[in-house]
C-alpha cells in the first residue's frame, strides 16, 4: 500500500520541477523573514531570482548545528509567533539545545509524510500501534503519534519507561505494531523473556524503529525476538523529526520524502556536492517548512544516495542506512552526548585534571555510560583516604553530568596520571558497542 501516489510515485521530471518551484518559493520567504538567511544570501551576491530550478540549490549558503544554536532560542524562525503551534527541542549539546517551532501546516506536513512511512510498514486502520519513542520535547513520541492517528490506526501512547507494564499491554490488547529505538525494541524482549511472555502470547508485526544508527545484525535479533518485521524510520528534529525517510517493503535503502526534504550529499571536508552513489554527509533543504526552513543543513550524518527504481514503485530516491557522523557526537540511549559536553563538567570542577574517557558499552541490550575522571594531584593527597569526601565528590560529578547530558552516567574517580595518554590524538571515546 502506498499512502500518496500522487507524491510517492511521480515521475522524476515532474519531481524535479516540483522541488525547484519549491526551492525558489522557500528562498524568497527565508530572505523575507529570518535576518540570517538574508544577510547570507547578501555577502554572496545572491537574491530569490538566481534560485530558480533545483540545480541552482548549490549556489546556496549551507547551515549548521552551530548556526542554530548560535541563534537560539528563535532566530531562525520564519513564522511570527503567533503562528507557531508546537515547540520542540534536541537534546543539545555543550551550549544552547536546538528549539525548533512548528506551524499548524508544519505539524499536518509531519503527519502526512510519518502517515506515508507507516503505510509503506504496511500499518493500516485494523493496527493497534505503540509509540514507544519518548513523549515530550523530543520529536520521536509525538511525531510518531500524528502519523499514527491520520493512517487511522489505534494509538497507544506508550512512550518510554515502565517495560513491564508496556509488555503485559502488548500483549493485553494485541499490540500489533510499535515505534521506538531498536536497542529499546531488544530490552522489551528481554523484559518480556524476565516476565514469562512469549512470542505466541504476543501479536506484533511490525516495528518502526529509528532514532540510532542499527545494524542487520541487530534487525535479525529484533525480529527474532520479537517476532515482527522491523522497518527503518529516520529523521532529524531540525528538519522535521521521524519521517524524513521510511523503508518500503523491498527494505533496500530509505525513501525520502523528498518533496519536503530535498537531499544532497556532500564531501565534508571540502564541501563539494558528490554524486549519486557516493558516501558523504547527507545535507537536507526542507521545501516547505515555515516555522523553521533550513537551507542545505549539513547533519553529520554519513550515507549515499541510491541510484535507481525501487521494486515498490516508489520513485522517490532511497539512502542507505548511516554508517556513522562526521563528528564525534555519541547516541546513548537514543540521546545525544558529545565528549565535549563531559569535558565542559569535569573543567568545571577543580577537584578533577582535564583528562577524562567516556565508556560506552551495551549491557542487556541497553546502552551503559562510565565516565572516568582523574584526580588532580593536590586534592587526591588531600583526600584519598577520606573516603567519605570521595563519595561526596563522586556524587556532585554524577549530579552535573545528569543535568548536563540529560542520561545518567557511573562515574569513575581515578588517581593522578592513571588514564592512558596517547600519543597522537587523545582517546576520549571507548565505544565497546562497536566492537560486538
Ligand atoms: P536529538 O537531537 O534530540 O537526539 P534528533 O531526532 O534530532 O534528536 O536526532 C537525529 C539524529 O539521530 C540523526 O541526525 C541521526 O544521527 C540519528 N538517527 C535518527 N534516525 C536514525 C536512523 N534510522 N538510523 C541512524 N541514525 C538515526
Ligand atoms: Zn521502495
Amino acid at each position: 500500500m502506498i499512502w500518496n501516489p500522487n507524491k510517492e510515485c511521480m515521475s522524476r521530471d515532474e519531481m524535479s520541477a516540483l522541488q525547484g518551484k519549491r526551492l525558489h518559493k522557500i528562498v524568497e520567504y527565508v530572505y523575507h523573514n529570518v535576518p540570517f538567511y538574508r544577510h547570507k544570501l547578501q555577502e554572496m551576491d545572491l537574491t530569490p531570482d538566481d534560485i530558480r530550478t533545483i540545480d541552482d540549490i548549490v549556489k546556496l549558503p549551507f547551515t549548521t548545528k552551530k548556526d542554530l544554536r548560535d541563534n537560539y532560542p528563535f532566530g531562525l524562525q520564519a513564522a511570527p509567533q503567533s503562528e507557531i503551534i508546537r515547540i520542540h527541542a534536541s537534546s543539545g549539546t555543550t551550549g544552547n539545545p536546538t528549539i525548533v517551532g512548528y506551524t499548524r501546516k508544519d505539524i499536518g506536513v509531519w503527519s502526512e509524510c510519518m502517515a506515508r512511512c507507516l503505510t509503506a510498514y504496511g500499518v493500516g486502520r485494523d493496527d493497534i500501534f505503540s509509540v514507544s519513542y519518548g513523549y515530550g520535547l523530543f520529536t520521536g513520541g509525538l511525531g510518531a503519534h500524528n502519523g499514527v492517528e491520520m493512517v487511522g490506526a489505534s494509538v497507544v501512547p506508550a512512550s518510554t519507561g515502565n517495560t513491564e507494564k508496556h509488555a503485559k499491554l502488548i500483549r493485553d490488547l494485541g499490540i500489533t505494531g510499535i515505534a521506538c529505538t531498536p536497542s529499546y525494541a531488544l530490552y522489551l524482549a528481554e523484559t518480556m523473556e524476565q516476565i514469562g511472555i512469549t512470542k505466541d502470547q504476543i501479536k506484533l508485526r511490525v516495528g518502526a524503529f529509528g532514532a540510532e544508527p542499527w545494524t542487520e545484525k541487530m534487525r535479525e535479533e529484533i525480529e527474532e525476538r520479537l517476532g515482527l518485521k522491523g522497518f527503518n524510520l529516520y529523521g532529524l528534529s531540525e528538519i522535521m523529526g521521524p519521517s524524513v525517510s521510511y523503508e518500503c517493503q523491498e527494505q533496500n535503502g530509505s525513501h525520502i520524502n523528498e518533496d519536503h526534504f530535498y537531499p544532497e550529499i556532500i564531501n565534508p571536508v571540502t564541501l563539494e556536492p558528490l554524486p549519486k552513489g557516493q558516501p558523504g554527509e547527507l545535507v537536507f533543504t526542507t521545501l516547505t517548512k515555515e516555522g523553521m526552513p533550513v537551507l542545505r543543513y549539513r547533519t553529520r550524518d554519513l550515507c549515499s544516495l541510491m541510484p535507481g527504481e525501487c521494486g515498490c514503485g516508489r520513485t522517490s530516491v532511497r539512502m542507505t542506512p548511516i554508517t556513522g557522523r562526521s563528528d564525534d557526537m555519541l547516541i546513548i540511549r537514543g540521546i545525544n552526548v558529545f565528549p565535549s559536553q563531559v569535558e565542559s563538567v569535569v573543567l568545571s570542577m577543580p577537584e578533577f585534571a582535564p583528562r577524562y574517557l567516556l565508556v560506552v558499552d551495551r549491557i542487556n541490550n541497553l546502552d551503559t555510560l562510565e565516565v572516568q575522571v582523574e584526580l588532580r594531584q593536590e586534592y587526591f593527597t588531600a583526600t584519598f583516604d577520606t573516603p567519605a569526601a570521595i563519595d561526596q565528590l563522586k556524587k556532585r560529578l554524577s549530579d552535573k553530568l545528569r543535568s548536563v547530558l540529560s542520561i545518567s552516567a557511573k562515574v569513575q574517580l581515578k588517581a593522578p596520571n592513571a588514564i592512558e595518554r596517547s600519543q597522537g590524538k587523545s582517546v576520549r571515546v571507548i565505544d565497546l558497542r562497536n566492537q560486538k
